[in-house]
């Protein structure tokens, strides 16, 4: 089934100039790319995008991170996209992430790790919703 995920460049791989490399291993892969733009998340944005996890204790540490600088965000779409983009990512904490995943080559930290995608078809089409409307899905 053709799907859409949200991805996003986090502030660690935008400043370490790692976002040429990430487009290219994403478009080498099969996604379409469908909006991307570049943000700077205020701390209320981050927290409003992470809010499922705000009772964990590393929310706040989390939201100062990915409200620390710019992030680029990226609508990725093709078959069964969300499990696809996941696996290209590997595992949240690099140290258990697949060798040539994105995490295992360019995360610093289970924290700074680099991207972010979508875990469920229900998640994806908010977290869409939250940077992108729907003129801007081509
Ligand atoms: P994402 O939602 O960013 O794609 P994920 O689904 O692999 O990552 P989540 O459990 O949703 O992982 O955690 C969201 C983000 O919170 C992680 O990507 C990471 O940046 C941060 N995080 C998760 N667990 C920890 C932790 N134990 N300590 C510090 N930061 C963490
Ligand atoms: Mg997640």
């Amino acid at each position: 089934m053709i799907e859409r995920t949200l991805a996003i460049i986090k502030p660690d791989a935008v400043e370490r100039r790692l976002t040429g490399t990430i487009i290219a291993r994403i478009e080498a892969e099969g996604f379409q790319i469908r909006a991307m733009k570049r943000v700077h998340l205020s701390k209320a944005q981050a927290e409003g995008f992470y809010a499922v996890h705000r009772e964990r204790p590393f929310f706040a540490s989390l939201t100062a991170f990915m409200s620390s600088g710019p992030a680029i965000v990226v609508v990725l779409e093709s078959a069964d996209a969300i499990r696809k983009w996941r696996a290209l990512m590997g595992a949240t904490d690099p140290a258990k992430a697949d060798p040539g995943t994105l995490r295992k080559e360019f995360a610093q930290s289970i924290e700074r790790n680099a991207t972010h995608g979508s875990d469920a078809p229900d998640t994806a089409a908010y977290e869409i919703g939250y940077f992108f409307s729907g003129t801007e899905l081509i």
